[in-house]
């Protein structure tokens, strides 16, 4: 299988569909398929060649479709750069990848002489942006304008189609080796398994395209036909308007961005009723929070999809109907149709359903390995097994339940506390607009729950009140000890709360926690 095969039937079958729109830029996919021929003529006559790493640093947009599809049709291998990163974190990863050539846009431009000084192997700059193209960067229009299309070189199979750093939730991002066969068993499965996107309808990128699992929803969008609707970067008044407008049928959001989606007061004013399916997902979800989506979306059939960057990334969903069983509320979904997924205990035995383990997934869309760390990738594959890093377990009918990750697993005084159902107790409070809940030292305990709560403006919220409201949800031992109220949350870039952060200053003084 390759990733460019889907563009091939669609130029066969529907030239004229619209592909892309962006703006006023608006293309078929006739178009769309020229300028990724003309950008892998342009690549190549630059230099790349089959297995060279081409990175993006941008926001979203049209042009980022170009080069996701454009590098793997010469044989390149993609490196989409993490926009949060800080330009040392994003020089980490130019130097960890050796990317020689780098696409950025208007936002990041100013970094590049910075980055050529820093990265030793990177020698082209391409400025996929609007405006004046800077002096050290070729531009994007211009190269496409003066190259010639190139054949498909229709790479494939077990060959690398990208670098995709992970997240860094739990520490230094690690470059993961994903092939054209994991990603697209990871699109077609996820097709197979059903209800993610509606087949010929108007996807919406409004999550960062650098993340995998936008990635996958480009994967899954050109093998069903969609016409896709990109905004640069996600706000909720840019996204509730993109929907409206454009009537945009399917979406992949995350956590953080639906909170500020029905945060957003202007969305009971717009028709939001063309929407059918919206795919969540990335980290666990309150039931508060999913409550509040259906609300504002009464039209769209929720999925929910568990995966990692290393299972490319699909690997459980969570059905439409099985929102609407009671016994599912905190399930994340059974595997997809490409995978096989079980619960282990710390020797890889797998445990009795209900048991709480490690989540483990095997399968066509596992990793082919962290880039330049074979040691990281022994450990995290083993007989083929991804070893997920996720607690969770399954019931009988095969539904896993995804608890905590195990590094964010408190115990104290000999029980197991799983941060996230704290969490999700705390997210029922009115005053509470986020929180988190990990591990801090205590000498009696060993370990300790402790909250760091956001509370929405104008609101009011007191520790004691917030340990009675959860008295009243959780068992006592579950109950934070201590809390502390902070304006802010330190997120990743993928809009996940880094624990670590919050963990560190309470460790400092004892051991650093995993
Ligand atoms: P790093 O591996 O660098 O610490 P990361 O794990 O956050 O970063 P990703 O690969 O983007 O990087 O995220 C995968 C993780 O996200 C999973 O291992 C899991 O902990 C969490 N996750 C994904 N989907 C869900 C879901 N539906 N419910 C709960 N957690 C989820
Ligand atoms: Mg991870």
């Amino acid at each position: 299988m390759y990733l460019t095969q889907s563009l091939h039937r669609a130029l066969q079958q529907e030239p004229d569909r619209i592909a892309t729109i962006f703006g006023d830029r608006v293309r078929t996919v006739a178009e769309s398929v020229d300028r990724i021929a003309r950008l892998g003529g342009a690549l190549r006559s630059l230099g790349v060649q089959a297995g060279d790493r081409v990175a993006f640093l941008g926001l979203n947009s049209d042009r980022y479709h170009e080069y996701l599809f454009a590098v793997p049709w010469i044989g390149g291998v993609v490196n989409p750069v993490n926009i949060r990163w800080s330009p040392a974190e994003i020089a980490y990863s130019l130097t960890d990848s050796g990317t020689r050539v780098l696409l950025v846009d208007e936002a990041f431009a100013k970094i590049v002489p910075a980055l050529r000084d820093q990265v030793e192997h990177l020698q082209i700059a391409i400025f996929a942006g609007e405006g004046e193209v800077p002096d050290t960067a070729f531009g994007y229009e211009d190269l496409i304008a003066g190259s010639e299309a190139v054949e498909d070189t229709r790479t494939g199979g077990d060959a690398l189609l990208g670098l995709f750093y992970t997240g860094g939730t739990t520490g230094h991002p690690k470059g993961v080796m994903v092939s054209h066969d994991n990603l697209v068993t990871s699109g077609l499965g996820s097709l197979a398994t059903g209800q993610v996107v509606t087949h010929g309808g108007r996807i919406l990128h409004a999550a960062p395209m650098f993340h995998m699992a936008d990635i996958a929803m480009w994967t899954i969008g050109n093998l069903a036909g969609s016409t896709h609707v990109i905004i640069p970067t996600f706000t909720s008044a840019a996204t509730l308007n993109a929907i409206s407008e454009h009537h945009i049928t399917d979406a992949l959001l995350v956590p953080t961005m639906i909170q500020m989606l029905v945060d957003d007061p202007s969305g009971a004013d717009i028709d939001l009723t063309s929407v059918e399916h919206f795919v969540y997902g990335a980290s666990p979800i309150s039931e508060a929070l999913l409550d509040g989506a259906r609300a504002l979306f009464p039209t769209a059939r929720f999925t929910q999809a568990y995966g990692m960057t290393e299972l490319s990334p699909i690997t459980t969903l969570l059905a439409p109907s099985d929102h609407d069983d009671p016994a599912l509320t905190r399930a994340t979904g059974r595997a997809v149709a490409h995978a096989e997924v079980r619960i282990v205990d710390p020797e890889g035995n797998e445990v009795p359903r209900g048991t709480i383990g490690e989540v483990v997934a095997r399968g066509d869309h596992v990793m082919r390995g962290y880039w330049n760390k074979p040691e990281a990738t022994a450990d995290a594959v083993r007989d083929g097994w991804m070893h997920t890093g996720d607690g969770g377990y399954m019931d009988d009918r095969g539904y896993v339940f995804v608890v905590d990750r195990l590094k964010d697993m408190i115990i104290t005084g000999g029980e197991n506390v799983y941060s996230v159902e704290v969490e999700n107790a705390l997210a029922e409070h009115p005053a509470v607009a986020g929180c988190a809940v990990i591990g801090v030292p205590d000498t009696r305990w060993g370990e300790r729950v402790h909250a760091v709560v956001v509370v929405h403006p104008g609101e009011k919220a007191s520790p004691d009140g917030l340990r009675e409201h959860c008295r009243e949800r959780i068992a006592s031992y579950k109950v934070p000890r201590s809390i502390e109220f902070v304006d802010a949350l330190p997120m990743s870039g993928a809009g996940k709360i880094l624990k670590r952060e919050l963990r560190t200053p309470h460790w400092e003084n004892t051991r650093v926690p995993g």
